[in-house]
């Protein structure tokens, strides 16, 4: 049975409120997407990748993706792209682990 926590790149499962605010904020610090040719201002905020954060309410359409020249991207080893119109890190893994059809 495949479990969210599985997919946990930034280990918020175990964190409290406060831990998880100050990690969002510092990836926040490092996001690279306002340097993207898919963004587009209007939200409150970007680091898609991050949990909870979810997608954007103003990006529409994808033309690159520059998430894998991203510190946060090594440092996490994240594995998916466009998660600003796809969802965030555990989101896309949690999806292609379930459409790949393992248990
Ligand atoms: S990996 Fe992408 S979405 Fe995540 S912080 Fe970096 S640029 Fe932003
Ligand atoms: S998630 Fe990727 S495609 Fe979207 S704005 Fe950030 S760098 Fe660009």
């Amino acid at each position: 049975m495949v479990k969210v926590s599985d997919f946990d790149n930034f280990g918020v499962e175990d964190m409290s409120q406060e831990e998880y605010r100050q990690k969002q904020a510092e990836i926040l610090k490092l996001c690279q997407c306002t340097k993207c040719p898919t963004y587009v201002p209007g939200d409150e905020q970007t680091a898609y990748c991050f949990p909870l954060v979810g997608t954007s309410n103003v990006i529409k359409h994808e033309k690159d993706c520059i998430c894998e020249t991203c510190p946060v991207y090594k440092e996490y080893e994240l594995t998916h792209t466009f998660y600003c119109t796809r969802c965030s890190q555990v989101c896309q893994s949690y999806k292609s682990e379930l459409g790949g059809g393992h248990e």
